[in-house]
């Protein structure tokens, strides 16, 4: 594969943007540099088009460049830009679909990234309960501010240890973070014990899905309900990756067990940039865009107008449900295709993933936690993703990232998908 324009743009962008890049994760082994996006393809500078699972890590659900998402983005460009004070009607669109679908809804605030609302979930648990600490789950990722980026994807060694993200984190944010591992109500019901009237919120991704797909279980989150209940803690779901790919109302309408807060980003706009926080109307008109409301909330671009557009063009498409019904169809069969070969094939996998979303782990074994992953042959994972991309598949060449699939993909894409990754896997035996 001819990849000289792209290296070429990197160099160049290395001059000017620190690593070439404009967020950590964007920036791989190989350089990438991209010009075209249409459904399920993507093609770079250099021409060669990949058919495409990466999704841009997840908002993709309808396809790049989906038509009717770009018409109500351009007709959005002919009414008001920002006006910074009052309200337009299409942001009171936007709240009143969260509230429809999704179960726990009672208010929604919009913001323009997962790391915005996340946060103000923080502030607004600290602010509502009085309380300073946070748990979270080891292998969850909710955004880059200080309070929860700690103890994700961590090495054995500092398994049970802090495990903070960043250089430059306050020492007091991770300090007030309790990491529990995930699954393990005992363990989290023994970190409130610990620290009586103290836990301010549990935040959990309602799928680990920066893990791959870690499912959690029923009683896990039915016995996280009732010990927030009992000790006046703020349940925070973490829709951002599942909210609007794996239903409407999010993966909390899965499972039944209704958050006090849920946020919500990447799939509600197909790209654009538009994030939600929503809950509890009593904790949410704590906000202080409602009168008396002590938890500040701000943000220029809060409910901007084409991202507020997108979002709604994004849920229209997706509100008969037949969107769902077929990409969890094609997600059924990548998962089964990729564990038959493997199977067929003599290699350890686990083909884990829900709905449109897949991960095949390469090991055998349980799957309920981060630490299983430990488990993951990292070599055989990266090599295989690398075998893929090598001939026109990408999924991201990262150990134990998730795949998606969109409205876009057609069962040719799945037997042409599976094809080839026979014929990578039989380079990894
Ligand atoms: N929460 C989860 C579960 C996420 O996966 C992410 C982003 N990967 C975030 C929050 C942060 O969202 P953003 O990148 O839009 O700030």
């Amino acid at each position: 594969m001819h990849i000289e324009k792209s290296k070429t743009i990197t160099e160049r962008a290395t001059r000017v943007i620190p690593g070439g890049v404009n967020s950590a994760t964007r920036r791989l082994s190989q350089p990438y540099a991209w010009e075209w996006a249409e459904g399920a393809q993507i093609r770079d500078v250099d021409g060669n088009t990949y058919l495409d699972y990466h999704a841009a890590f997840g908002p993709i659900v309808l396809g790049h460049n989906d038509p009717t998402v770009n018409a109500a983005v351009a007709k959005a460009l002919t009414g008001p830009d920002m006006v910074g004070v009052g309200i337009t009607e299409q942001e009171i669109m936007l709240a009143e679909k969260v509230v429809q679908h999704v179960p726990s809804a009672e208010m929604a605030l919009a913001f323009s990234s997962g790391s915005e609302a996340t946060y103000m979930a923080v502030r607004l648990a600290r602010g509502v309960t009085g309380r300073e600490k946070l748990i979270k789950f080891q292998g969850t990722f909710h955004g880059w501010h200080d309070y929860l980026l700690m103890n994700i994807a961590s090495p054995a060694d500092k398994i049970g240890k802090k495990d903070p993200g960043s250089a430059g984190q306050l020492a007091d944010a991770i300090d007030n973070t309790i990491i529990v591992p995930f699954n393990d109500l005992a363990a989290t019901e023994q970190a409130i014990l610990d620290h009586p009237g103290q836990i301010a919120a549990i935040f959990m991704e309602a799928i680990p899905h920066n893990i791959g797909c870690v499912l959690p279980r029923q009683d896990f989150v039915e016995g996280l309900r009732r010990l927030c209940d009992t000790h006046g803690i703020v349940l925070v779901f973490d829709e951002v990756i599942t909210g609007f790919r794996h239903g409407l109302g999010g993966y909390q309408s899965v499972l039944g067990v209704k958050p006090d807060i849920s946020t919500f980003a990447k799939a509600i706009a197909n790209g654009y940039p538009c994030a939600i926080i929503a809950g509890k109307r009593e904790l949410m008109l704590q906000f202080s865009t409602a009168p008396g409301g002590k938890v500040f909330v701000g943000g220029t671009y809060n409910g901007h107008p084409v991202g507020s557009a997108a979002a709604l063009a994004t849920i229209a498409a997706l509100e008969d449900g037949t969107i769902y019904e077929r990409t969890f169809r094609l997600g059924d069969r990548m998962r089964a295709g990729l564990a038959e070969i493997a199977g067929r094939l003599g290699i350890e996998m686990v083909s884990a993933g829900f709905g449109s979303v897949f991960t095949p782990y390469f090991m055998s074994g349980k799957v309920e936690r981060y630490e299983d992953l430990l488990a993951n042959d990292t070599a055989r994972d990266v090599g295989f993703r690398q075998g893929m991309c090598e001939r026109g598949i990408f999924m991201l060449p990262m150990p134990i990232k998730r795949n998606h699939i969109s409205a876009a993909h057609t069962d040719a894409d799945i037997d042409r998908t599976l094809e080839t990754a026979e014929i990578v896997m039989k380079t990894l035996r």
